[in-house]
């Protein structure tokens, strides 16, 4: 239509808007409805240690299947549902389902695993969330220690003071403290050492080009040099090719989630996945 009125600004402003208002309206009014028609679901991807050759953890990523759109990826409704605040119903559905699945792969044997769960902004600033962690651990009986909360640097950095509370209360309970996306965010070094945290992940925009561009490839060891000497956890995440492996490897990187290992994929599939990882291990 902007095109129709010979490229008049202000029309395909409006048109444009319109577009994006109407699919953010539509969207906005279905998300609603979605958790009480058991259309969100949750795929799981392994994190793999590579040093001891076998799956160590799980993460625990949203998907919405609706019955006209499809499957719906997060980028187009957790941004929404953060605005909203309907992401505090939905994360509450999400850290109920993924640690009573977690337990489900407990009972069959998989008791080496965690579970790592992303917590958005919104849902931490919630007065009982950390009460609310400590009663689905409660209920479905998951240890603690094989929950992990992923938190991003920029969510942490919005109220630091609030954070660092929050995160001392979850500490208090025993779950595990990760930063997910690190390097693209902005905490200081300085705030970095008052956070509780016991993993970074290293964010997989510096891990796909990382065998060739040098800023990437520098940006990535020292991250890994800076998780060693503060004695954390550190797993790269996007990892999709043996290359990137290689180079990860041999900079002491041990944990590792990506395409390379496995895409994200409905309990069923991982559950597969899961059986035969303990048969290979079991061989070796
Ligand atoms: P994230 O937590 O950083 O999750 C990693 C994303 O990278 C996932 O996208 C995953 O499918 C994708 N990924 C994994 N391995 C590779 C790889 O080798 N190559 C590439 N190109 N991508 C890879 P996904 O599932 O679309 O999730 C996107 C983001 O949505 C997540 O980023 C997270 O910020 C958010 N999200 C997902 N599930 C939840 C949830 O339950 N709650 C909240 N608050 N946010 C969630
Ligand atoms: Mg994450
Ligand atoms: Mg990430
Ligand atoms: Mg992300």
């Amino acid at each position: 239509r902007a095109k129709e009125t010979g490229g008049d600004n202000v029309q395909f402003y409006t048109a444009a808007m319109n577009d994006r208002l109407g699919e953010r309206m539509l969207i906005e009014g279905a998300l609603r409805s979605a958790l009480e028609r058991n259309e969100l679901v949750l795929h799981y991807q392994p994190q793999t240690d590579i040093t001891a050759g076998c799956i160590v953890g799980m993460e625990a990523l949203i998907r919405w299947q609706h019955p006209e759109l499809g499957m719906v990826a997060p980028y187009r409704f957790i941004p929404l549902a953060e605005e909203t605040g309907l992401i505090v119903p939905i994360g509450a559905w999400v850290m109920r389902t993924a640690c009573e699945q977690l337990v489900a792969w407990r009972q069959l044997g998989h008791d080496g695993l965690r579970m790592a769960v992303n917590v958005s902004a919104r849902q931490m600033t919630e007065k009982d969330f950390v009460q609310s962690v400590a009663q689905v651990l409660a209920d479905t009986g998951l240890p603690p220690h094989c929950l992990e909360l992923e938190l991003t640097e920029s969510q942490v950095m919005n109220d630091v003071e609030h954070a660092i509370a929050v995160m001392h209360e979850l500490k208090k309970l025993g779950v595990l403290l990760a930063i997910d996306d690190f390097g693209t965010g902005y905490s200081s070094l300085s705030h970095l050492k008052r956070f509780e945290i016991d993993v970074l992940k290293i964010d997989q925009t510096f891990v796909r080009d990382l065998t060739v561009d040098p800023d990437d490839a520098a940006i990535v060891t020292t991250i890994l040099a800076l998780a060693a000497n503060l004695g954390l956890e550190v797993i790269s995440e996007g990892v999709e090719t043996a290359e990137q492996l290689e180079f990860l490897r041999q900079h002491g990187c041990r944990q590792m989630q990506g395409y390379y290992f496995s895409r994200p994929a409905p309990a069923g599939a991982i559950e597969t996945i899961l059986r035969d990882d303990a048969a290979h291990t079991a061989a070796v």
